[in-house]
């Protein structure tokens, strides 16, 4: 008998594809008083419930994922962050002022997280804040879960960061995972709980998975942080009619197209804030161009077309046509690339705006396209010839970001600060640049001695 927590949010499958086989399935998600999301699609990454560069308003009018992933890591720097403050039955979108139509998805960490030298224990995990270190319980986690009331939330979980566990830390991360997700279920009876696999091999998890099989009433979907995870999951229909989220940070849409042929249903997918940063506009299309050939092979083999444009070269700036014509995008219907290439050379943040916009509705309509594929058979072979068309990896960055934070790196002992004084250089150079003589005039009338008398 499914409990309120499955009820509360729905998960249909649509097709004649068999639940039970991982191949890619087409689904629906629904919640009372948001959107319907037809899957596989997309939460947005959030930064403190923010996707960068794109106000409330920009979101509502322009932002089609499913929602945004929001972390608790962002709000625990304060003993006791405002956001549990705010009022309301989703204080998430209180205080993000996120459009009601949308999910809220909150996860413990980032994606991809700050990583913390100290190590987890059974009852905590250690988060690297930007006030220091914090070691949030999952009693408090749970707690907070419980105040913001969000539309999906993953419990918290044991994993390494940035560093490959060990055989001895292998063994404890399912133990206290397992702990951790059964005290949550147990105090989060109407929330709805996305229960996370980690990224370690299946045979040393095997129990907590199977822990989760025999609670699979209570959970609403299973979270990956490791993709590759998902053929060894129990193919039990219990299992294998729950939504899946993947964590597991694709590097590129060659990497999304593997897991949605595995069968994923919900992506975050960092490298469109990355590439937004980095001013690289995103270019690729779902399936490939239809009037293209295959002649777009080097002599390597390897294909040549990119799968974004880098918005920092200067032979942009006198293209007076659209990032990408055909884009129903604000940025390209109201702009063209001269104007964006300007904005970027003049560290005006209205650039990066432009191309979040554009970059969020490339991914937006390459997901519904990835649908409409899979609705017509025809998704394995427009994947082949995506794969075949367009270069494995996104573009490098070339020019410079916004200003660095301290979730963009990983600090290390006595290196060069990432990034530039604002204004000082620029005043001084421009002060002596411009006024030197003057000095000098002063100095020989001696009115410097005299004002300091
Ligand atoms: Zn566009």
């Amino acid at each position: 008998m499914p409990s309120e927590i499955a009820k509360k949010l729905a998960f249909e499958i649509l097709g004649n594809v068999d639940p039970v086989v991982t191949s890619a399935r087409l689904g629906r998600l629904s919640i009372a008083g948001r959107k319907d999301v037809d899957t596989p699609n997309f939460f947005a990454v959030s930064s403190r419930g923010v996707i960068p560069h794109m106000t409330p308003d920009v979101v509502a009018s322009n932002f089609n994922g499913a929602g945004i992933h929001i972390a608790i890591e962002d709000f625990i720097e304060k003993k006791e962050p405002p956001v549990l403050k705010c009022p309301g039955p989703s204080p998430l979108h209180t205080f993000t002022a996120l459009p009601r139509t949308l999910f809220t998805l909150l996860a413990p960490r980032r994606t991809p997280a700050v990583m913390s030298p100290n190590a987890n224990t059974n009852t905590t995990v250690s988060v690297f804040t930007s006030d220091g270190f914090r070691q949030p319980s999952n009693k408090q986690y749970i707690s907070m879960i419980q105040k913001l009331q969000p539309d999906i939330c993953i419990p918290l979980a044991d994993i390494a960061y940035g560093t490959k566990p060990g055989v001895k830390r292998i063994t404890k991360m399912p133990g206290r995972t397992e702990k951790w997700v059964a005290d949550h279920i147990q105090d989060c009876e109407h929330q709805t709980i996305f229960a996370p696999i980690l990224p370690i091999d299946f045979s040393s998890q095997w129990e907590y998975v199977n822990s989760l099989e025999e609670q699979a009433n209570r959970i609403a979907g299973l979270a990956f942080y490791d993709s590759s995870l998902l053929p060894d999951i129990p193919a039990t229909t219990a299992m294998s009619s729950l939504p899946r989220l993947s964590l597991d940070e694709p590097a590129s849409p060659h990497h999304i197209l593997r897991q949605v042929s595995l069968g994923m249903d919900i992506f975050t997918i960092p490298f469109v804030g990355f590439a937004t940063d980095a001013g690289i506009s995103l270019t690729f299309t779902f399936p490939k161009p239809s009037s293209s050939t295959e002649n777009n092979l080097n002599d390597s083999g390897l294909s040549t077309v990119p799968l974004g444009i880098d918005m920092w070269n200067t032979s942009h700036a006198s293209s007076t046509i659209p990032i990408t014509p055909s884009c129903t995008c604000y940025t390209c219907t109201s702009h063209h690339m001269a104007f964006i290439q300007h904005l970027l050379s003049a560290k005006e943040m209205l650039g990066w705006a432009l191309i979040q916009i554009h970059n969020q509705h490339i991914i937006s309509e390459f997901f519904k396209a990835v649908r409409a594929s899979i609705k017509n058979g025809t998704f394995e072979m427009d994947s082949e010839g995506f794969a075949r068309y367009y270069e494995s990896e996104l573009p490098a960055k070339s020019g410079q970001g916004p200003r660095m934070r301290g979730y963009h790196f990983k600090s290390e002992a006595s290196e060069p600060k990432r990034n530039e004084k604002p204004w000082t250089v620029g005043l001084d150079a421009q002060y002596s640049a411009l006024v030197p003589d003057t000095a000098v005039d002063l100095k020989e009338k001696e009115f410097a001695e005299k004002t300091t008398d």
